[in-house]
């Protein structure tokens, strides 16, 4: 027997099936989507089995090891990566290894182990007519009621007997798999839907294999929804996934899950350990959940017979990835695997992609609307402060309204989240004397400022320095930390507030296990007032007794140099105000901004989603953007800047003589030029039409293929163009 093999390097040279023969001593247990160990030159490597065939007239090598009992890559997973392979055009390996948690890509090094509880069973060889001791008995009798019993509980009557009786060979040993996230049986907290939410639940329950589109105010029920058309597609014995940007992905949405499906869900985010996502993941791979909740890569969660998938918040940039290949999107993934099970696809959102409405206008995808808060509750109030006039009068980064409402709120016993907006923005040092700014020696970025540390930090390549009080270039001792952390916040509000408790919640504070989760309950359960922090404030987060959200900063995501920066900034003002009034009492939101009359900020403030869209829309025309446009977006980057930038050239030609009514703008230097040393040029492709557009650039990047000196990026619909 032979096997097809992929082996784990990532290279355009290896990403094909190599044949290795298969002993037979591991004929019965080789299957198609398990993983293996190979000899591979001189290597030992992890490999995925692709296909198996009975002869082949070469001389082989054997493979070394199966290393799973269990199929990784079902068949349609291996399916979908060569789709994945073909629409983003990176390699094979990449896309499998996409799909899968650290224990089970194909890797050598670190294993993940399974844990396992002990329990003890009667030998069945045992005779009862030796003679045993009362705690002895006592065991076996237990042993014999029960089959079998748990080795903690045994060892609680007498853990000396028990050794005795294992010696004797009375009791045997039995390992059970533990996984290591339990899950408490559901305590069904159903509730009465309203005639909107049924309505849309009926619509989607009563399609197959239709994409719809759910745009629905913040508050108006759409999580309601989703566990309602989960529900129904149970009771048929047919499984969910729900998406959940990794920020909204919080305890109390697992919670909310859990508490109406019990044991039927698993979670995937990345606040897990390898250990847990692995456990997770085989119970999934074996049937044991029919609901998976979670981010991007839970989109390949290999749950059979899908009846649905869900994406909320399904404007969120964090479902493509735009870091590392395959430069995939969990929207087309979403799709392409609903084909697969003849399921629908439901994106909701508040404040739905231009792209996603714009499809919805086309009768592409079925639009579906929640227009208001469930129980007629009204969005809440938005105030602006014009922070050009209320300059003279702020004390710190607060205006006096917003002082004074933080301060109202706080007496009324009410609870508020400040969000201090860090999109695109970040505190640096510069010298007042000079204008000298602390750079990156290995990339071309502003270092940011690390108080907790004292040090200034790339956020690129971990470059790190210790902070100076004079300029290493004047030598004044004029330096000076400009920018806002939530530090900073924090403690001009001890000042202004002192009784007031303040739980601060940023990318510092919760980056260690379990913070997160921690300092959501603890602000659920009002031991804080106030909860301030940074776009994850800004989220799905669903708590009774905030009736103020403060916006320290509107701006900074304005003048990020993105064609998405107005709708990233409608997009996070319209959620953010979404948290404030989502119970019995009245929300209020106010804004601090220096753009008062900004589009994408007075819009927000009305709650007009259809103004802003329409506004939007218009400006995406006349600039050629996308939904009007497809982009794609080409990184060319290597050592040398010079050969880098005239092979850039002549790519740019290339492109141009083989591709018709394509815009190609650049090479240019990509917004971040230099990177760790490497130089980066970007081309910027504009069009309508994609068919001749893979075929054009596999040429190139087989042209490149063995070129060590140079390296292509592509990507797809880029969620943003920096
Ligand atoms: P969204 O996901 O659109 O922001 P949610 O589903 O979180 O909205 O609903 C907002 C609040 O209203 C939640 O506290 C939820 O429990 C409650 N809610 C939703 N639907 C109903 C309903 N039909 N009856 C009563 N309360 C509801
Ligand atoms: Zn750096």
């Amino acid at each position: 027997m032979i096997a097809g093999v992929l082996v784990e390097i990532a290279n355009k040279s290896v990403d094909k099936v190599f044949d290795y023969h298969v002993p037979s001593s591991l004929e019965n247990d080789i299957k198609v989507g398990i993983r293996v160990s190979v000899p591979f030159g001189k290597m030992v490597l992890e490999g995925f089995v692709l296909e198996l065939k009975d002869s082949s007239s070469l001389e082989l090598k054997d493979i070394i090891e199966i290393i799973d009992s269990d199929i990784v890559l079902n068949k349609e997973l291996l399916e979908l990566g060569k789709t994945i392979q073909k629409r983003t055009l990176s390699l094979l390996i990449s896309c499998y290894q996409v799909m899968l948690p650290k224990a089970l890509k194909a890797r050598r090094g670190k294993e993940i182990s399974i844990k396992y509880d002990i329990y003890y069973a009667l030998n069945p060889d045992y005779q009862s007519e030796l003679l045993l001791n009362a705690l002895q008995q006592q065991i076996v009798d237990l042993v014999k009621q029960n089959k079998s019993v748990h080795k903690k509980e045994l060892l609680s009557i007498s853990s000396s007997s028990l050794k005795t009786l294992l010696k004797k060979n009375i009791l045997i040993e039995e390992k059970r798999e533990h996984y290591r996230i339990q899950y408490q049986t559901n305590s069904i907290e159903k509730k009465e839907l309203t005639d909107d939410q049924k309505k849309v639940v009926s619509a989607v329950t009563n399609s197959s294999n239709q994409t719809f589109l759910l745009y629905g105010v913040t508050g108006s029920g759409k999580t309601e929804v989703y566990m309602e058309i989960i529900d129904y597609y149970l009771s048929l014995g047919r499984s969910s996934i729900v998406l959940v940007p990794e920020i909204s992905l919080t305890p109390q949405m697992i919670e909310r899950f859990q508490r109406r499906f019990g044991n039927q869900i698993a979670a995937l985010h990345s606040g897990l350990s390898d250990g847990e996502k692995y456990d997770e993941w085989r119970r999934i791979s074996r049937g044991e959940v029919s609901i998976v909740i979670g981010a991007r890569s839970a989109i390949f969660a290999p749950l059979q017979n899908l009846g649905i998938i869900i994406l909320d918040e399904e404007h969120s940039d964090s479902y493509k990835q735009s870091d590392a290949n395959p430069r995939y999107h969990a929207r087309d993934v979403a799709i392409l695997r609903s084909e697969t099970h003849h399921c629908s696809v439901l994106l909701g959102s508040a404040t739905p992609s231009l792209e996603s409405v714009a499809r919805a206008q086309e009768g592409v995808y079925q639009l579906l609307e929640l227009p208001n808060r469930v129980n007629g509750r009204s969005l809440p109030q938005v105030s602006i402060v014009d922070m050009n006039e209320s300059f003279k009068k702020m004390r710190g980064h607060f205006s006096l309204e917003l002082l004074e409402a933080i301060k109202t709120c706080f007496h009324n016993h009410e609870q508020c989240i400040l969000l201090l907006n860090r999109r695109g923005y970040a505190s640096f040092v510069t010298c007042k004397n000079c204008g000298f700014t602390f750079k990156c020696p290995n990339c071309d970025i502003t270092l940011t400022y690390h108080k907790s540390s004292n040090t200034l930090r790339c956020h690129y390549c971990g470059y790190g320095e210790r902070v100076y009080k004079e300029c290493p270039h004047c030598h004044e001792k004029s330096l000076n930390n400009l920018g806002i952390g939530t530090q900073r916040i924090e403690e001009e509000l001890k000042e202004y507030l002192p009784d007031s408790r303040i739980v601060r919640m940023d990318y510092d504070t919760t980056s260690k296990k379990g913070m997160h989760e921690k300092m959501i309950e603890s602000f659920k359960n009002y031991e804080y007032d106030i909860l301030l922090g940074t776009q994850m404030v800004a989220k799905g987060l669903d708590f009774s007794n905030v009736t103020l959200v403060g916006v320290i900063n509107a701006d900074t995501s304005l003048n990020i140099p993105d064609f998405r920066s107005s709708e990233n900034t409608f997009a996070l003002l319209s959620q953010v105000a979404g948290r404030s009034g989502r119970s019995e009492k009245e929300g209020k939101v106010i804004i601090q901004t220096f753009n008062p009359d900004h589009y994408a900020i007075s819009y927000a403030k009305e709650h007009d989603y259809l103004s802003f869209y329409k506004k939007e829309m218009e400006i995406r025309k006349h600039l050629k953007y996308p939904p009007y446009y497809y982009l794609c977006y080409l990184r060319i980057s290597g050592k040398d800047a010079s050969y880098i930038f005239s092979e850039a050239l002549k790519i740019k030609r290339s492109l141009e003589r083989n591709l018709e009514a394509v815009i190609i703008l650049g090479p240019s230097n990509a917004m971040v030029f230099k990177v760790n040393q490497i130089y980066r040029y970007q081309i910027l492709l504009k069009y309508k039409k994609d068919e001749e557009l893979y075929s054009v650039f596999s040429k190139i990047l087989e042209h490149y293929q063995t070129n060590q000196k140079i390296r292509i990026d592509i990507d797809f619909n880029p969620s943003q163009v920096l």
